[in-house]
């Protein structure tokens, strides 16, 4: 039998003191102990803050979106080794795919989101630059920054690989290491997929550890710039909030925990209606993949009270076609559950419910099951439960079986449905199935402040649709109250819990340096030429140049209407833009002035500057008449390295009056090419 080993300070630690077997779930064979009594966690959390932080937080973020990419690409190419351990956890090939390809898909997004959200430097801008005073010398802007300690991941048994790396993506983005503490019972896969990032070379040194057994005394050695981040049952999450620093409220606590979801079916979405096969299709697949095993597995189903009958035939009839049994069998579209106590817990948890629903489909004393062992496999069948009286049901919105066990409640109006809904305290994932927009949004604004993420189903969105559980790593995955309070993913709002946000108040001058992006009101520096002949590595933040002022005349003016064929009366009609409260006259096109800035600005001659790209918050502040001049004032902002090829450089483009009045401003984004040499120079 395997001893699962823990990786501690970098070495790797075979399993030892109280060790805790871990069986098969579909045969009930011993296959590997896991034990880490002795580990000194002390050790373990100065090893991460010595070398780990200082190593990644000399990296940036897009560094460190570089080594996610490299990291997910490594896991992909060795994938079929965590597929060959996947049958073991009582999954088949397809609920794997949530977990394996699942976890590396949401490696990937963050590895992308980081480069393309995230600034290429160490510092990460949140929100505008906000004005404090009058003239502008002092403003204020909120910084985000990596936190100086370790993340403690604790994740649950169900997901393996994606609960590991839905974590670690976006903590190692934000620049924090991290010890993962997997469930137990099936932490010989996520053993296999960390040793796997270990071993590809590309973490530094003490970005990750981690631990195969319980984690002792490390929570309570935990501090003020820690996180942990834990998923799992509401229950365990209560006992580590007791933990001595989470409870003094210093190390901060996120987390995830069960949920009762609920799924709706509109009331136009009646049998032979899009909507209603939909609904059938994601209901049974929630709940049989996975063996019903998912946070965010539909627990409650909704429907109106005409149709009760036809979907509980709907979905019986659909549920005796799964066959049950190995996982690693083909045909078998239900594997087992984790383990036997898995297997007993539901039972026990189906019987409370059990006591105020009828069963109408799923005897686990009567089924049949292809290959594993029935007797010692945790295998059970789909049950499903009818409810007549939600609303003085409790078990139902109380109880989470955490198996292939969902029960249908009747509801009589939108309201009514929501409020039921809502009676589970607070859940990961609410569905709505319907063609009905208003119905949707009824339910949308009832429900919302219960529920982490509304999905919303239609003839339309079906074909593209992601399904009810699957939390995508560009959406938050959270809930309000029993789901936990807490929210990951979201991007890089998943990024930022690992973060502490400052609000930095000074000058211009300071905020540029510290954001590495020019502030209006900073120093303008002189470039040695137009800037449009420099590389990207030899533009500077704050390189600035001033245009001569060009006349806008009336045959401009004329001349640009009847050639973009715009003759709006603004331009055209003085009386008529007399009578529009912005205009003192005819006046030029935004976008002729535009135009005109490119004339101004621009250096003509083929150049390091290949392209442009686009611009952002353009406003108009001041309309130009004819006889007004403009002139422009061109500044670096920012700089993103984006291949070796070239970068992107954003300009802030003003345009100013005679009167050196602000009439428009606007971000320009261009491509620059990079100096030859500068990218093996670093
Ligand atoms: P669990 O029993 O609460 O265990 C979760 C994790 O906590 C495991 O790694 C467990 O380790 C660890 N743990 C338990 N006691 C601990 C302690 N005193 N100190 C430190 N760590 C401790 O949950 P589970 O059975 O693995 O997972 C099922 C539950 O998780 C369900 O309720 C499900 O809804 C929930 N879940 C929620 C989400 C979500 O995203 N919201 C996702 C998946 C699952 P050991 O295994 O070593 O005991």
């Amino acid at each position: 039998m395997r001893k699962l080993e823990s990786h501690a300070a970098g070495e790797w630690v075979p399993a030892h003191g109280r060790l805790r077997e871990i069986r098969a779930a579909a045969t009930g064979e011993p296959i590997a102990v896991a034990g880490a009594d002795d580990l000194d966690f002390a050790r373990m959390i100065e090893w991460a803050k010595e070398k780990g932080g200082p190593a990644l937080r000399a990296m940036g973020f897009h560094e460190r979106a570089k080594m996610l990419k490299a990291l997910a690409l490594h896991l992909d190419r060795h994938k079929e080794e965590l597929y060959a351990l996947n049958p073991l956890t009582g999954a088949t090939r397809k609920d794997g795919w949530i977990d394996i390809d699942g976890g590396i898909g949401t490696m990937f997004v963050f590895a992308s989101k980081g480069r393309r959200e995230m600034p290429d430097g160490k510092v990460y801008v949140d929100g505008d630059v906000e004005q404090l005073s009058r003239k502008g010398t002092f403003l204020g802007q909120h910084y985000a920054v990596p936190l100086r300690g370790v993340a403690v991941h604790i994740n649950a048994f169900n997901f393996p690989v994606w609960g590991m790396l839905e974590k670690l993506a976006p903590t190692l983005l934000a620049g924090v290491p991290a010890i993962i503490k997997p469930a137990t019972q099936t932490a010989y896969l996520a053993e296999a997929a960390y040793r796997l990032m270990v071993d590809s070379g590309i973490l530094p040194e003490g970005a990750v550890q981690f631990i195969a057994g319980g984690t002792g005394d490390l929570l309570e050695r935990l501090g003020p710039q820690d996180v942990v981040s834990f998923t799992g049952s509401a229950e365990t999450a209560a006992a580590l909030r007791r933990a001595g620093p989470i409870a003094r409220g210093e190390t901060r606590f996120i987390a995830e925990q069960d949920s009762l979801n609920a799924s709706i079916l509109g009331p136009d979405a009646v049998p032979g209606s899009e909507e209603f096969d939909i609904f059938i299709r994601e209901v049974v697949n929630e709940m049989t993949t996975k063996c019903g095993q998912k946070c965010t597995a539909i627990r409650r189903i909704l429907v109106p009270e005409v149709l009760v009958d036809e979907v509980t035939k709907a979905l019986t009839e659909r549920l005796s076609r799964v066959t049950i049994g190995d996982p690693a069998r083909e045909g078998v579209k239900m594997g087992a559950l984790a383990s036997a106590g898995q297997k007993a817990d539901v039972l026990e948890k189906a019987a409370a419910i059990a006591a105020e629903a009828e069963r109408v489909f799923g005897d686990p004393a009567d089924f049949a099951v292809e290959g594993g062992d029935p007797e010692k496999g945790a295998f059970l069948p789909p049950m499903l439960f009818r409810c007549p009286d939600p609303d003085s049901a409790e078990a139902v919105h109380a109880v989470e079986a955490f198996g292939p066990v969902s029960t249908i409640l009747p509801y009589r109006g939108a309201a009514h449905a929501a409020g039921i809904a809502n009676r589970g305290k607070g859940s990961l994932v609410l569905s709505v199935m319907t063609n009905d927009p208003a119905f949707a949004r009824e339910i949308a604004l009832e429900a919302a402040p219960w529920h982490g993420r509304i999905y919303i189903n239609n003839r339309a969105s079906a074909k593209e649709a992601t399904g009810h559980g699957s939390p995508l790593p560009h959406m938050i995955h959270g809930g309000p109250g029993r789901a936990g309070g807490g929210e990951e993913l979201g991007g890089v709002r998943g990024v930022l819990h690992y973060m502490q946000r400052v609000a930095v108040q000074g000058s211009p001058d300071m905020l540029t340096a510290i954001g590495e992006r020019w502030v209006k009101g900073a120093e303008e520096k002189t470039p040695p030429v137009h800037p449009f002949r420099l590389h990207f590595e030899d533009l500077e933040i704050g390189h600035t140049i001033w245009t001569e002022p060009r006349t806008v005349t009336l045959e401009d003016i004329e001349h640009f209407a009847h050639f973009t064929g715009d003759t709006f009366y603004a331009h055209m009609d003085e009386e008529a833009a007399r009578r529009n409260p912005f205009f003192p006259g005819r006046v030029a096109h935004g976008y002729l002035l535009l135009s005109f800035a490119a004339g101004l600005f621009v250096d003509p001659e083929e150049g390091p500057v290949l392209a442009n790209t686009g611009l952002d918050g353009l406003s108009f502040q001041k309309p130009v008449s004819p006889g007004d001049s403009i002139r422009v004032r061109l500044t670096v902002k920012r700089k993103t390295r984006r291949t070796d090829e070239y970068g992107e450089v954003r300009w802030n483009v003003t345009l100013f009056n005679q009167e050196d009045e602000q009439v428009a401003e606007y971000e320009l984004h261009t491509m620059v090419r990079r100096r030859a040499g500068a990218v093996e120079a670093g």
